[in-house]
């Protein structure tokens, strides 16, 4: 017993004497907190890999990062991110984004895939228990990322719905963050084999991450595929999370986030996001192209498709050819009116729905957060950098339920981005879409710099995995 107490007393001893030094402390940064609220100078102390002080006096730590003149705000948390590889890590943390997850299309079979990232990534990442995987994986589609053939062209057996529903629930079981799921990709999905999916959903306490079955002003079209989702979450219970609401809606946008409030007014729990960008990006080959796309993506012809490998604007001729071949193109269809005035809204996050391909992609996938913080906080002043920064961080950190994500708090995992305000902006265009974003000048992973005075550190995976929290 005594032994005990002079240990204990050891540990106490030597741990006081180190109390004050932080691992790392950002020093005299203007510091931006949705979550609280907090703006104003302050020195934030990190301990490992949790945020351990944040303090209007001096700290001292074995790292002192000079941030003054420059904004500290919570790591930028995306819902959706497509891109999972080492090069579009490096995007992203260039990008401010300190945790990226593929939530729409979602992944299965799921332990592989956390298991395949696991002390190998840059940036903290995460997926959803994918309907679509699990379909093309069910039905022997040759799709990879989206389905292609079987998966589009017919109708799936009973047992095929059986056995896909069985791999969502138990990617689900496995930790996944909730179900992802593209009807649209999927267009002979029965509505009631989406409502069941819901039910899943609610019965696990999971959120659904839904591109919907369709877009645009023509119906059946966006309010239709609107209200089915709507009325699936009031009917189960289950909560929903609309991804890119602007490319879906398009100049339907005011009247779905009007739908969208009036749903939250009455109880559902219902949210959504969009990129900052004019054009969507998908791939050519897939069922968004069928008969009669012009008009669903709200009237828009061949030369408003532009081939992302090299960047060249499509004609009948050219679109039936690379249609076959499949790829991703971009789809060049939202106003610049419509971006700006949803990018205003509070209801909407913000999230990248990017990828990059050797390359090769949508500029979103690097340029996505500096592009808000730059073209419309600091330019155009659509919102104010708090606003901006809220749509960033507390907000999907609150979709995901993670309190200790997306906050500058004594406590939080230690995920955080460093910029300037008066510098920061993407460079990132549809014709090189690889070009990282400037003015990211600190960004920190579970309190590892993994950008450092604006250049990216290499040899470093301090990423982790992020699950989904048990829910009682
Ligand atoms: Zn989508």
């Amino acid at each position: 017993m005594r032994a005990v107490i002079i240990v204990l007393a050891g540990v106490l001893f030597a741990f006081a004497g180190r109390a004050q030094e932080y691992d790392v402390v950002l020093a005299n940064g203007r510091v931006m907190d949705p979550g609280s609220g907090l703006d104003g100078v302050r020195s934030v102390g990190i301990r490992g890999a949790k945020i351990a002080a944040i303090s209007e006096t001096p700290l001292q730590g074995r790292s002192v990062v000079d941030c003054a003149g420059l904004v500290v705000a919570p790591g930028f948390i995306d819902l959706h991110s497509h891109g999972q590889t080492p090069e579009n890590y490096r995007f992203k943390a260039k990008d401010g984004v300190t945790t990226a997850l593929e939530l729409e299309v979602g992944v299965s079979p799921v332990p592989e895939w956390y298991h395949a990232r696991e002390g190998k990534a840059l940036i903290n990442f995460g997926a959803t228990s994918g309907h679509i995987p699990a379909r093309i994986a069910v039905m022997h589609d040759s799709g990879t990322l989206l389905p292609r053939d079987e998966a589009v062209n017919r109708a799936a057996t009973p047992e095929e719905v059986r056995q896909t529903y069985e791999l969502v629930r138990t990617g689900l079981d496995e930790g996944a963050l909730g179900i992802g799921m593209g009807i649209a990709y999927v267009p002979l999905a029965t509505r009631e084999e989406i409502l069941q999916l819901f039910g899943l959903a609610a019965e696990r306490k999971a959120v659904i991450y839904v591109h919907m079955r369709n877009g645009g002003p023509v119906e059946p079209g966006v309010v239709d595929a609107l209200q089915e989702v709507i009325a699936d979450a009031a009917a189960t219970g289950a909560s929903v999370h609309v991804v890119h609401i602007t490319s879906m809606a398009i100049r339907e946008t005011p009247l779905c986030l009007r739908m969208i409030e009036g749903a939250r007014q009455r109880g559902i729990d219902i949210t959504t996001e969009m990129y900052p960008y004019t054009a969507g990006m998908t791939d050519l080959g897939s069922a968004i192209f069928a008969e009669g796309w012009q008009a669903k993506q709200g009237g828009i012809g061949y030369g408003d498709l532009q081939w992302a490998l090299t960047g060249e604007r499509l004609t009948a001729e050219t679109f039936a050819r690379y249609r076959k071949i499949g790829g991703m193109v971009a789809i060049h269809s939202i106003p610049e009116e419509v971006v700006r005035q949803t990018i205003a809204n509070p209801l909407v996050m913000i999230a990248s729905d990017g990828i990059l391909n050797n390359g090769k992609g949508h500029p979103r996938a690097a340029g996505t957060y500096a592009r808000v913080l730059g073209r419309y906080v600091r330019e155009q002043h659509a919102l104010t950098l708090m606003d901006a920064l809220r749509k960033m961080t507390v907000m999907p950190a609150d979709r995901l339920g993670m309190p200790n994500k997306g906050r500058i708090a004594v406590g939080a995992d230690a995920d955080v981005t460093v910029f300037d305000p008066a510098r920061v902006a993407d460079k990132a265009t549809f014709e090189n879409p690889a070009q990282y974003s400037q003015g990211i000048s600190y960004v920190l992973v579970n309190g590892t710099l993994v950008v450092n005075h604006g250049e990216l550190v290499d040899g470093i995976a301090p990423g982790q995995p992020v699950r989904r929290p048990v829910v009682k």
